[in-house]
């Protein structure tokens, strides 16, 4: 049996109504998945299954804790998982695109596996800046040899390096001053 076999949910032999679901993803499960930062993980999903006669609807409860790598020393680190998402699946001859919520699937279908849902929705549960959380006097807890060779010693450094959305003037034109001066210096030379 394929790895993601048991994340098979089969819908079709099912009464109307209520039906409640367990599945737990782990280690094994995380490989499955290319180029994933997840490479370990345990985490408990529960699915409250409501049937009704042209739509299914799923309520997830998703808690447990995978290990992802550090943004800023690249030690792996374990990170708490919490999330909580309904998915809908709806039956149609021609499928609409599924938009993330909604997920179209032929009238002849009788079971979905729900993997790639529960892998997205746990990637999507954790934070956009993964690091090591602070200690008690408010310390990285990082990886102390990683941090001194990418010396690197404080969070604010470390954010000043990941401009995120917006551009980050001040570090741009710190740079492009920096790159001036080199430019200067080999005009002179
Ligand atoms: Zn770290």
């Amino acid at each position: 049996m394929a790895i993601l076999d048991k994340y098979i949910l089969k819908f079709k032999g099912l009464s109307a109504g209520t039906h409640h679901f367990e599945y737990t993803v782990d280690d094994d499960f995380f490989t499955q998945f290319e180029g994933s930062d997840i490479h370990r993980g345990l985490v408990k999903v529960t699915v409250d299954l409501l049937k009704q006669p042209n739509m299914l609807t799923l309520d997830f409860r998703m808690t447990g804790e995978v290990t992802v790598p550090c943004d800023r020393c690249l030690d792996e680190f374990p990170m708490p998982v919490e999330y909580t998402g309904t998915l809908l699946i709806r039956f149609a001859e021609e499928l609409p695109e599924s938009d993330g919520e909604v997920l179209w699937l032929y009238p002849v279908e009788s079971e979905v596996n729900l993997a790639q849902y529960i892998y997205e929705s746990i990637v999507l549960s954790l934070p956009y800046q993964r690091v090591h959380p602070l200690d008690a006097e408010g310390n990285p807890t990082c990886n102390p040899e990683m941090l001194e060779r990418f010396r690197i010693v404080s969070g604010e450094e470390f954010d000043g390096m990941f401009p995120e959305e917006s551009v980050d003037h001040e570090a741009q034109s710190a740079w492009e001053s920096q790159l001036a001066a080199v430019k200067a210096k080999m005009e002179e030379e």
